[in-house]
């Protein structure tokens, strides 16, 4: 019987994380992880990054995990997302080698001594003697702490069709062996259902009718050790295509052949991750769709066709895909499916991911009803620092939901029970203009610091902080005036005398460039991540303070008297809030606040009316 300081149930994306953290404090670590799914596999779609979950990505880079590491490592596209809006929004998304990902992470927790990964599947946990003692299927461990990540391997139920079997995934077993451990726990009275389209062999496909979309060889790699924007694989494109009239008419004609609307399936899916079956059937006027094709990886046979997740029978599958352009002769390697699972209630949990009732045992993923690996990541490494902290007696790592994405997602699941798989998209973050991605060094900055772990990334940080501070303030001094050789070399016409902040808050100018343009004439090396940051927060500067009182201007709003109607009615809040808000009808703003799955955005909106 081995004894560990920490034992995580699970080697997927929280678990790493969770483990790698957990490392760091010289702390005896195991990962205990079903034998034949690797370390940090991606059953579904094959990418790190996009809308909200990027920043969530550099806010695990900027406190030492592993993720962004491991996307630039496997990396095979790279892009930035909402490029033509503001860039709170913006967000670099990583298209991955899923088996070189999974390689990756595998060979970087292998080399950490501290680490043992032990591939059995987990029947039993029980707390007795002051410790948790772990049984699997042939051994038994017992460890100060746990953490639980066993994704959507919970009673875990597949579904094709008719055809129904038992897993977390495809190909492999699920997790219902744990059922007594968790008879002690509350689970989410609904299950929960995710689903993924089916695979296409790469071969079979007509890329020469669809829309190319090339890897961007400017974007800035996730892992701040990294050259800014240097590949480590080769980079290859993905190709865009849409559904049309036919394909949605095959899919409507066998409504009743569809698990999620003949009953089969009782789960509740991500409302922001739709399946094309959710498309066809809640929008019968829309027909045209996108579908990514998206290439698995280097060596691999297949394609992920993103937007067209699907549980319909075989051969309804094959008959719409080939409906669609390009894919007229796709060969399918492996067919679409749901899985429906079981989710923690996390109202049990507190900000460190430790279950209130049962000190020590920790919970972050998939299982606490949450979607997406970023978010995976995200709470693993709360629950890898904290548990580390509880057992080295130290303070509790809990990060604020003004300066964090990942502290958005935690707050929001401790607060309410989920009703439905949670994701993090920018409109959950009522504080967005100063959480954005380039700034994720700066908002990390204290919180990292207080970890005391001091390697290379706490001396980035450092360095990036200091010519942060040193710059944005120079540059709110140093003045500009006409006729200046910078300005004319860039044809920038100002009128009178300005500062170069001033002159970055300029509408008709791009701040990023016009900073860079003025280092190079001054003749001062910054790196580019650091001018960027400058120039953005300095453009922002004058929004940040606005929603900064606005913000404190909700919290005082509670009394105020709300019109639901109009509320329904608006056009700036979203289609799920007014269904939540038509559901209660709040008479006071301070009732409106206590709804659940409420965004602070739509609060925002309210306190401005
Ligand atoms: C079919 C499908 C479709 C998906 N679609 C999407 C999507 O469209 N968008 C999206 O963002 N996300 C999607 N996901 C979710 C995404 O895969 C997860 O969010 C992410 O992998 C969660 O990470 P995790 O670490 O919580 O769990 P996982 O990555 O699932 O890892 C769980 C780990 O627990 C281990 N485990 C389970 N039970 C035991 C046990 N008893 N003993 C030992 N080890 C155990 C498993 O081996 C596995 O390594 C999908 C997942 C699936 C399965």
């Amino acid at each position: 019987m081995s004894n560990f300081d920490i034992l995580v149930v699970g080697g997927g994306h929280a678990g790493i994380e969770a483990a790698y953290l957990a490392s760091q404090f010289d702390l005896n670590v195991g990962i205990i992880t079903l034998p034949g799914v690797g370390l940090a596999s991606a059953p579904c779609n094959p990418s790190i990054g996009g809308v909200g979950k990027g920043q969530v990505v550099r806010e695990i880079d900027a406190l030492g995990g592993i993720t962004g590491k491991l996307a630039d490592m496997a990396g095979i596209q790279f892009r930035v997302l909402n490029e033509s809006k503001g860039y709170a929004v913006q967000s670099t998304r990583v298209q991955i080698d899923k088996e070189k990902y999974s390689e990756f992470a595998e060979e970087l927790i292998s080399e950490i001594n501290n680490i043992t990964i032990i591939r059995e599947k987990v029947i039993a946990i029980e707390f007795e003697d002051n410790q948790y003692s772990v049984r699997g299927e042939c051994s038994t461990w017992n460890s100060k702490k746990i953490i639980m990540t066993v994704g959507t391997f919970l009673n875990g139920k597949l579904h094709t069709g008719s055809t129904t079997t038992e897993g977390g995934r495809s190909d492999t077993e699920s997790s219902n062996s744990l059922a007594s451990f968790f008879s002690s726990i509350k689970t989410v009275s609904a299950r929960f259902k995710t689903g993924t389209p089916a695979r296409l062999n790469k071969d079979s496909i007509d890329y020469a009718v669809m829309t190319e979309q090339p890897s961007d060889s400017t974007v800035r790699n996730f892992h701040c050790l990294n050259t800014y924007n240097t590949r480590n694989l080769k980079q290859i494109s993905c190709y865009l295509t849409r559904t049309n009239e036919t394909t949605m008419e095959i899919i409507r004609e066998n409504k009743e052949k569809s698990p999620m609307f003949n009953g089969q399936i009782k789960g509740v899916g991500a409302r922001y991750c739709p399946s094309i079956e959710d498309k066809a059937y809640r929008y019968p006027d829309k027909n045209i769709h996108h579908v990514f094709v998206e290439p698995e990886g280097l060596d691999l046979n297949t394609v992920y066709p993103s937007g067209i997740s699907s549980s319909l029978p075989e051969e309804v599958q094959v008959d719409f895909l080939r409906s669609i352009t390009g894919l007229e002769k796709c060969h399918v390697e492996q067919y679409g499916y749901a899985v429906e699972y079981d989710v923690i209630d996390t109202t049990q949990l507190n900000y460190k991911l430790e279950l209130e009732s049962m000190p020590g045992l920790f919970f972050a993923g998939q299982v606490n009803g949450t979607s997406g690996y970023e978010e995976a990541a995200g709470q693993g490494l709360i629950a890898g620092i904290n548990a580390s902290l509880d057992i080295l007696e130290r303070d509790s790592f809990i990060l604020n939901r003004n300066s964090s994405y990942i502290g958005v997602m935690i707050e929001d699941l401790i607060s309410n029970t989920r009703d439905e798989p949670y994701r993090l998209f920018t409109a959950r973050n009522e504080n967005r203009l100063s959480v954005r991605e380039d700034n994720a060094v700066l908002r990390m900055y204290p919180y990292r610091t207080s970890l005391y772990l001091n390697d290379a990334i706490d001396h980035y940080n450092d360095v990036f902080v200091n010519v942060f501070e040193a710059l944005i303030e120079s540059i709110e001094k140093n003045v500009v005036k006409p006729g200046d050789r910078f300005l004319v070399d860039n044809k920038i016409k100002i009128a009178k005398r300005s500062t170069v902040s001033e002159l970055l808050k300029m509408s008709s100018l791009d701040p990023i460039k016009t900073l860079e343009d003025y280092l190079v004439f001054i003749g001062l090396d910054v790196p580019r991540e650091i001018s960027r940051c400058i120039a953005i927060t300095t453009k922002y500067s004058g929004y940040i303070e606005k929603a900064s009182q606005h913000y404190e201007k909700i919290r005082s709003l509670d009394k105020k008297k709300v019109d639901w109607s109009r509320l329904v009615s608006s056009e700036n809040i979203s289609f799920e809030c007014k269904q939540r808000i038509e559901k209660i009808k709040p008479e006071t703003f301070g009732q409106l606040k206590l709804i659940d799955g409420l965004r602070p955005a739509t609060l925002a909106v309210v306190a401005g009316m």
